[in-house]
Parts: structure tokens; C-alpha cells; sequence
């Protein structure tokens, strides 16, 4: 869906809309999405802003990706509200002096005539998906010295190999 900043200058433009697997591109990340993703909400322009856009609203999808342990399926059910300001690109070159804070962190730019509400979900549910991406908190990961999913049992190697994450883990909650 195009947000136009033509339209936006006009009015206030609300979405509904449903994303099939496929509409936005997450194959470059290495994940997949597994169900429509839904996302209401609206945009906005701010008055005397000088063509700062608002948008608001919330996505529910559900993401699907490799788990970083045991190389099995790991899957993301997210559901995040977000509310984001986008100001025009011209503006920086015209304010050469804008310093942009720590407080601003939350701004974006656009170009042109718009932007692309697919471009903005997409960057959102890449912001929501946790850095470490495991299938459950409790998985075994893959034996180094056998290479068997430990998920799906023990296998009887030398306990030593054991990776040291879980020794590292220990310590902290003793
Ligand atoms: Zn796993
Ligand atoms: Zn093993």
C-alpha cells in the first residue's frame, strides 16, 4: 500500500490491510512468513511540520526461521503496536545544521512522493524479532561431537565436548 504524501497532505488515511506470505519480502533474512500478516492503523501528516508523517498503528504475523541451536524450525507469533515519524528527505539537505539526538532515534526519512507501508512492516517485524532465534528457551541445540538434534535425545557423548554456554549459564543463576 502506497502512502501518498499528495493524499496524507489532504487527509488522514487509515489502512486494514492483510498481507499474504510473499507481498513482503523477508527471504534475504532467512525467514519466512507463516501466516497473513495483518496491520491496521493510519497515517498522518502534522500540521506546520514541514511534511513530517506519522504512522501508527499495530501487526499481528506469525514468522518462521531456522532455530540458531538445533537448525530445526523456530517460529515468532509477534504481535507489536508501533508509532513512527517519517520526515521528508529534502528537509536534511535544506537544514544542513539538524542535529539528530538521541531522543530522535525514532525518526525516519522518506523520498519523493511516499512511501511503501510494506517497507515500513517489514523493517518493524525485523525490529521485533529477538536477536538469538531459538525453537524453545530449553533447546538442547546440536551435539558438536555427533552432530545429533539433542531435542530429540541423549546421545551419549562425552560430556566434556558439551557446549559452554550451559556451564555459563549455570554460574549465573548460582
Ligand atoms: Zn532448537
Ligand atoms: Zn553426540
Amino acid at each position: 500500500m502506497w502512502l501518498s504524501v499528495k493524499e496524507l497532505e489532504l487527509r488522514r488515511v487509515p489502512f486494514d490491510e492483510t498481507f499474504e506470505p510473499g507481498a513482503i519480502d523477508f527471504s534475504g533474512e532467512n525467514l519466512d512468513q507463516v501466516t497473513p500478516l495483518r496491520a491496521t492503523g493510519s497515517a498522518e501528516m502534522l500540521a506546520h511540520s514541514g511534511g513530517e508523517i506519522r504512522v501508527k498503528g499495530q501487526y499481528t504475523v506469525e514468522i518462521g526461521s531456522q532455530c540458531d541451536r538445533c537448525l530445526g524450525r523456530a517460529s515468532f507469533p509477534l504481535t507489536a503496536s508501533f508509532d513512527l515519524y517519517y520526515r521528508p528527505m529534502a528537509e536534511i539537505a535544506r537544514e544542513e545544521e539538524v542535529e539528530i539526538d538521541e531522543g530522535e532515534a525514532e525518526i525516519g526519512f522518506y523520498e519523493g512522493g511516499g512511501m511503501q507501508l510494506e517497507d515500513i512492516l517489514r523493517e518493524q517485524v525485523l525490529l521485533a524479532l529477538p536477536m538469538q532465534r531459538v525453537c524453545a528457551e530449553t533447546c538442547k541445540g546440536i551435539c558438536p561431537v555427533c552432530g545429533r538434534n539433542r531435542n530429540e535425545g541423549e546421545c551419549g557423548c562425552s560430556v566434556s565436548a558439551v557446549d559452554d554456554r550451559w556451564g555459563a549459564l549455570r554460574n549465573l543463576t548460582n
